[in-house]
């Protein structure tokens, strides 16, 4: 069951990712720096890898059809690693080492531990295919195959594996330029002391973390009082340096939720109350040219709506390929009945009991809190309208997939 006032999460996906344009900005990065960034273009493979046949193990490489019974073969040549060998001499056998390149007239070679070493040459004690522990020249990357498409993340393989083609130096996208507003009068920064009525802003330290994992360059960080002036003065000023603005609080419907009155009234303004909880209230809009991204005030609530509503927003802004996560299904070890049309995402832990996993809740799931994050390891999904039993299986989101 739909309500008509409150938004899908699906819906609001498809409006903010047909609204996500791409950064434009490519840089050049060195390749020993590109961990995290996305490529910028296509990487075509120049020439194969491995470049020549190796071999797979240390032994002997020889032609198959020179092993008569356990009649010695003489060692004609030693290989190293990293030296262009000569043909091999007909009826002979070529010491050769991991790595190493197979010679011209070898057809297989033999690991070393199936061969008895004797004055007139090798005895092999083995039956031997021909091939045998030959890495194929290409079997890695060939030659003009699409290796990396444009928009891969580059993760630790993706640098060795352009490495391995030869590549020292990586075009990729520029970070997305993000500012985090926090507003609320009751705010004070770590470091200060609280005086009566004030509270530290987390919110603003939750999303440096979350951007600086989805890698993203935050650019301005400022806390906005609950004043209408000062906060379109900041949002336009921030917009000047930011792809995207951030702002956290103030998009309720309260009078002191001046981001929303100032969205509306000097640049565009989308307010969902989104069918997820928490979370209910979620901004999309602009101002100066630069889209915002209104999430709500409470931290759990932050926390939430970043992963599920802003994350996608981001990649796809970042140029990144992306797949929408996929999770598991995990039976549930509680029971909970949701009479509400809103998506509950549980702050919870994936344990094993017994030899099976099960996902377990935090006991207090209050918009209000950041423990609950802490102590869990995901989130698990309590559908709309749904009597969850101990054993009923639950779509369960680690933060590890959402974040990576
Ligand atoms: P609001 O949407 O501005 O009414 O905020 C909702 C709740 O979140 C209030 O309890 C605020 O005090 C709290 N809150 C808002 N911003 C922050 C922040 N940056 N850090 C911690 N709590 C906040
Ligand atoms: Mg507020």
């Amino acid at each position: 069951m739909s309500s008509p006032n409150l938004t899908p999460l699906e819906d609001a996906l498809t409006r903010l990712l047909s609204e996500a344009p791409v950064v434009t900005g490519v840089e050049t990065v060195a390749l020993a720096d590109s961990l995290g960034r996305v490529l910028a273009e296509n990487h075509y493979v120049p020439a194969d890898v491995p470049p020549a046949d190796n071999s797979a193990v240390d032994g002997y490489a020889l032609r198959k059809q020179d092993l008569r019974g356990d009649r010695a073969i003489p060692v004609s040549a030693r290989i190293p690693a990293g030296e262009a060998p000569k043909a091999l001499a007909p009826g002979t056998a070529a010491r050769i080492f991991t790595g190493s390149e197979i010679p011209e007239g070898a057809d297989s070679v033999v690991m070393q531990e199936r061969v008895e070493v004797t004055d007139a040459g090798i005895i092999v004690q083995a039956e031997v295919t021909e091939g045998q522990n030959i890495r194929r020249q290409g079997q890695d990357l060939a030659r003009g195959d699409l290796a990396l498409a444009k928009g891969t993340q580059v993760r630790p393989h993706e640098m060795g594996l352009l490495a391995s083609m030869g590549v020292a130096r990586v075009a990729v996208l520029a970070r997305l330029k993000v500012a985090i507003l926090s507003t609320g009068d009751e705010l004070v920064d770590p470091g200060t002391p609280l005086a009566p009525g004030q509270i530290y802003n987390s919110n603003r330290f939750t999303l440096i973390g979350l951007l600086t994992q989805a890698g993203c360059e935050v650019a301005l960080c400022e806390t906005l009082r609950d004043k209408r002036e000062a906060t379109r003065e900041t949002l336009l000023r921030a917009a000047e340096s930011a792809d995207l603005i951030i702002t956290s609080g103030g998009v309720s419907v309260g009078e002191e939720d001046h981001v929303r009155a100032v969205l509306e009234e000097s640049g565009s303004l989308s307010l969902w109350r989104m069918a997820i909880k928490p979370g209910k209230p979620v901004a999309f809009g602009a101002i100066g040219g630069t889209p915002v991204l209104g999430l709500p005030g409470n931290p759990g609530s932050v926390l939430v709506t970043f992963l599920m509503v802003g994350l996608p927003y981001i990649r796809k802004r970042q140029g990144r390929n992306q797949k929408p996560p996929v999770g598991e299904r995990i039976p549930a070890d509680f029971s909970v009945t949701s009479t509400s049309v809103r998506r509950e995402f549980v702050r919870a832990r994936k344990e094993i009991r017994g030899s099976e996993p099960v996902v377990t809740p935090f006991p207090n799931q209050s918009s209000g809190i950041l423990s609950s994050a802490c102590w869990a390891d995901g989130l698990a999904v309590v559908p709309e309208n749904t009597t969850v039993s101990p054993g009923d299986l639950l779509t369960y989101y680690s933060f590890a997939e959402l974040l990576s």
